[in-house]
This record gives structure tokens, sequence and C-alpha cells, in this order.
């Protein structure tokens, strides 16, 4: 079977066909700038790339430009869209109301608006990604595969933040944790590597990109995850804070005349690398200007790594050990230094890498990068999002 892959942003949609008896990638693209000046399709499929500029207003312009790039006579990879056997949709959050993959009915549509409230940037977009596909594939089965479910096995004490337990209730404000997907493959592609079962591994995963989260996963199951109620909790980020004070957001607010919105904003988009740094949000030109000398670049570089290093001391610490350490996404897979000043000076936990298979250049394979005396295991696992949600769509069906 065939399965497409969306994961729709509220300007973009990027989508993957997976042929799941192989599981290779048989095309995948991007459409950016939806609804916005100068959209345009970026496909590759075949060892080639294409880019096909074309007004797209909205995400049914968007989905319908898809389908005909994958249908296409010269560039498309099936002969009709009956071909797609399913497709899989990245929601972000699930609340309480869904724990698990879920097939897409017009109940579960409906429930979904009502989670907006709870992820006002990521849920719309995945609402109008799933209509715009039903709209050109009504009869095509559709899942949503959550970024949380894979937390749903935190306890009870991990989970639960120190509020009024009657407001908890009412109204579910805990942590979720987010990444499932990602730090569910990383553990599992972990322990196949090192052949153990997973029940037998205490692993922290490090997903490290432009939003990052830290998740101790115990005998195969998270057990507690760094990002929270909303993927703005956790270590900074690209432009998102991380854990902060609330009393230190709400005096901003009120010395910068703010409403709550607002500083939400604040704390989400001008804030993290590069709040800190004043240049960037990405961790290349961070990296270039520190070693120009920039000190508040390496400084938000130092606050990064000192607040990734404390979550896999506090991990450990909650999992009584920990045998494995894995680093993936865009800054874990690629940014050597980075891996490094995590690593540094963990001899307490008997934690050492290899400098200069740390420093090898990223091949897209898994790579070892323990050191000779380390007992705990160090592997950059590259990530597969797309693939886990294929995957879970095809057991769902
Ligand atoms: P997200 O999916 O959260 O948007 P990514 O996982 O793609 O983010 O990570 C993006 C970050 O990874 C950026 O800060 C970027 O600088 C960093 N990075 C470092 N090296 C590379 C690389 N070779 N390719 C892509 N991203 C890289």
């Amino acid at each position: 079977m065939k399965v497409l892959v969306i994961n729709s942003g509220s300007s973009s949609l990027k989508y993957q066909l997976i042929d799941m008896e192989t599981e290779a990638v048989i095309a995948k693209g991007n459409c950016e700038r939806i609804g916005i000046d100068g959209s345009k399709l970026v496909h590759k499929a075949k060892g080639n790339e294409t880019v096909i500029e074309q007004d797209m207003p909205n995400h049914n312009v968007a989905v319908a430009l898809v389908l005909k790039a994958l249908t296409d006579s010269k560039i498309g990879v099936i002969a009709s869209m009956d071909e797609i056997g399913a497709v899989g949709h990245r929601a972000v959050a699930s609340g309480e109301t869904f724990k698990k993959p879920t097939l897409i009915t017009d109940e579960v549509l409906e429930k979904m608006e009502e989670l907006c409230d709870l992820a006002p940037l990521h849920n719309p977009a995945a609402i109008v990604g799933v209509k715009a596909c039903l709209a050109a594939m009504p009869k095509t089965p559709m899942a949503f595969v959550f970024d949380t479910s894979f937390h749903f096995t935190m306890p009870k004490h991990a989970y639960m933040y120190a509020i009024d337990y009657a407001d908890y209730e009412k109204y579910k404000i805990r942590r979720y944790g987010f990444h499932g997907t990602s730090h569910k493959f990383v553990s599992q592609e972990a322990a196949k590597y090192l052949g153990k079962k997973p029940e037998e591994l205490k692993i922290v995963t490090c997903h490290l990109g432009n939003g990052s989260s830290i998740t101790a996963v115990d005998g195969g199951k998270s057990v507690d995850t760094s990002m929270g109620f909303t993927p703005l909790a956790g270590v900074p980020m690209g432009t998102r804070s991380g854990d902060i004070d609330p009393a230190a957001a709400e005096y901003l607010a009120k010395k910068e005349g703010l409403d709550f919105s607002q500083a939400l904003t604040y704390l989400n988009k001008k804030s993290g690398m590069l709040g800190v740094s004043g240049i960037s949000s990405d961790f290349r030109d961070l990296i270039a200007a520190a070693n120009e000398g920039n000190e508040r670049a390496q400084l938000a570089l130092d606050m990064f790594a000192y607040s990734c290093k404390k979550y896999v001391g506090a991990y450990a610490a909650a999992m009584n050990g920990v045998d494995c350490i894995v680093f993936t996404a865009g800054v874990g897979e690629n940014t050597a230094s980075v891996r490094k000043a995590i690593c540094d000076n963990m001899q307490y936990l008997s934690l050492e890498i290899d400098e200069a298979k740390n420093n090898e250049k990223n091949n897209g394979a898994i790579r070892d990068i323990t050191g000779k005396n380390s007992k705990v295991k160090v592997l950059i696992i590259p990530t597969n999002e797309e693939l886990v949600i294929a995957r879970e769509t095809v057991e769902l069906l």
C-alpha cells in the first residue's frame, strides 16, 4: 500500500508518499507560502527536484497541486490518486481526547475543532489540511497521528502540574509532551542498533532542532519529557524561551504593556536563541557568529547546552540510570559542538564521547560516537517522523 503523509502548517504543507511494502519514500515535497504572495511547490521524485511556482491561495489549491504533481506524466510517480491507499496527518495537540492515532471521521474532526483552543498555532492548520485532502479524496481513509501519543505512558506524578487538582480535571491542564513520533522512532532504532529489546533499556532521546525536546524512555515507554502543556516548555529553542518562571512573564508584560497573549507570542517567537543572541534562531548562524567572537551567540549556545545537560541528568535520576543517549533532528544530527558541550563533564554518569567520531560529517546513517571508556552509549540517529506516521496509519487500518 502507498501512504501519503501530510504535515500541514499554517502557511505550508509538507508531504511524503511512502511505499509501505519497502518503506521507501517514492516522492516528497513542500508547498510554501500558502495564502501569501510567491507561493511555490518543491517536489522531489525519481532523483529530480521540480519547483512549481503557482499561486496557492489556500490549502485546497495546495493539495490539488500536490496530487497533480504526484500523478503528472513527467514528474509523477503514480498513475492515479486511487493508488493512494491512505493518508496520515500529523497532528500536534490531542488533549486527553485522543490518546492514540485515530481514524478521521466527521465526529473526530468536530472534536479536533474543539481542541483548537489548546493549540491555536497548530491544530487549525491540521484540520485545514485534512479538509483539503478530503475534498480531493473523499473515499480515502485518513488518520490523525498525534505528537503527544507516545507520551501517554508518563506516570501521573510526571505529567501533573502542581495546580488545583480540580482545574486539572476540569481543563486537563497537564504536561502532554510533543515530538512523540520522533522520540518513539529513535528510541526503537537505538534498541535495534544495540541488539536489545526496548524493554531492556533506559534511553534519553534528545530531539534538538528548531523546536527541541528531551525524553526519558524507560523500557520502551516515555516516562517524562521536557515539553509541557504546549511546545513552549523545556529547553530554550530557536525562538521559544523554554522553561521560565511565569511571574517573570507577567512582570515583563506589565512593563511592556503586553496582554497575556502578546506575552506568550513574545515567549514563542522572540525568545530562545534568537532573543538571547539578538542574531538568529538558526544554530548554523549562531555557531558562525560565536566563532567570530560574538559573545551573545556563544551565551545562547552555552545556555542551550547547559539546559540539555540538566535534562539528561534529571532523566538519569528519574530512571535510576541511563544506558544510551540519542541525538536526533537538525541540530542533534548535524552539530558536533552542541553534542560535545552537552556530553562534556559527564564523568559522574561514566559518559564520554569519542571526539573524532563526533566530528565526522553526517552521512545520514546511525552513528555511534561512544567514547572508549564510556558506560553509556551515545548514538546519532536520523529521525523519520513521516515513516512513523505512515506506519501508525497502516496499523490503524
Ligand atoms: P524543525 O523541524 O524543528 O523546524 P530541524 O530539525 O530541521 O527543525 O532543525 C533546524 C536546526 O538545525 C537549525 O537551527 C539549523 O541551524 C540546524 N542545523 C545544523 N546543521 C544543519 C544541517 N546540516 N541541515 C539542517 N539543519 C541544520
